[in-house]
């Protein structure tokens, strides 16, 4: 694992950032990035809809069956039936565990890919404890795509 960390040392920084949006509100840090928030909290905080991102979600499938064997080593998984890709409108991406959707922002850069990742991640081990670890949730989204881009 060392070894995929360090060959992603070009984007720690902007992983280092989107990491400190996470913790950047009080809300946001109790919440671990506002996976698992009740559909009520989401009043006045973002939508409750879900407007598709179709290029995102193509992406996503692929990557769920390519990372299936890989999170099968891990306790704690279950592979969802199905995670829907939904436009961010707020300005910090979170997983809906309730409806199993993420909502991103869009699917531009391998920073991107990393933060689509984490919000599957969330999803994928929300029974564990794992899934509200944001440090083995990140960690395991960046060796996701180090693995599989
Ligand atoms: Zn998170």
């Amino acid at each position: 694992m060392d070894d995929s960390m360090s060959a992603y040392s070009p984007i720690t920084q902007t992983t280092g950032a989107r990491a400190a949006a996470h913790t950047v509100t009080l809300l946001a840090a109790l919440l671990g990035c506002g996976v698992g928030v009740p559909a009520e909290a989401h009043i006045g905080v973002g939508p409750a809809h879900c407007t598709p991102l179709p290029g995102a979600q193509t992406w996503l499938d692929r990557h769920i069956a390519l990372w299936d064997p890989v999170l099968s080593q891990e306790r704690g998984y279950q592979r969802p039936d199905r995670v829907t890709v939904c436009v961010l409108e707020g300005s910090l991406p979170f997983a809906d565990n309730r409806t199993n959707r993420v909502y991103v922002r869009g699917l531009d850069s391998t920073n991107d890919q990393i933060t689509l990742a984490h919000e599957y991640v969330h999803i994928a081990f929300q029974h564990f404890p794992s899934g509200h670890d944001e440090r083995y949730v990140e960690r395991t989204a960046r060796r996701l795509i180090a693995t599989h881009p």
